[in-house]
């Protein structure tokens, strides 16, 4: 992520509006993994907090593809911030990661579970099925 040293402060605020994207990468490997799994799901309910990215209603359940970067994905080599512009990085990846605390407190008190898939499990195919599989059957 060391380019973004290099950016101008607009690139920088237009990235880091981009955060919680959809449709990232990361984000269609999960889906067309799940559904490979035959489980059915909703895309980015808007009426959950934070926007699940795959919502499983009859089971109250949802995932969050998360990329370790924007979500400080804890002792992850991808969360690394930049060594320039430190307290700029830190401040905005921090309000990322209360942020996604918050929601996920929120989806608790709804009655709501919540996965979270990072982005540097997404390689690991085998280990994130078992991963999921456990996660949408337990309590059924
Ligand atoms: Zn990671």
């Amino acid at each position: 992520m060391n380019e973004m040293d290099n950016l101008t402060r607009e690139q920088r605020s237009e990235i880091m509006g981009r955060v919680r994207n959809r449709d990232t990468v990361p984000e269609r490997i999960v889906r067309s993994l799940v559904f490979s799994m035959g489980y059915r799901y909703r895309l980015h309910s808007k009426s959950l907090p934070g926007r699940p990215d795959l919502v499983f209603p009859g089971r109250r359940k949802v995932i969050m593809v998360n990329g370790c970067f924007w979500h400080r994905h804890e002792g992850c080599a991808l969360a690394r911030v930049p060594k320039s512009r430190v307290e700029f990085w830190l401040e905005k990846l921090e309000e990322n990661r209360k942020r996604d605390e918050i929601n996920a407190g929120k989806l608790n008190e709804l009655g709501w579970r919540l996965l979270v898939v990072w982005e540097c499990e997404i390689k690991k195919t085998e280990t994130l099925r078992g991963k999921i599989c456990v996660f949408l059957e337990e309590d059924q």
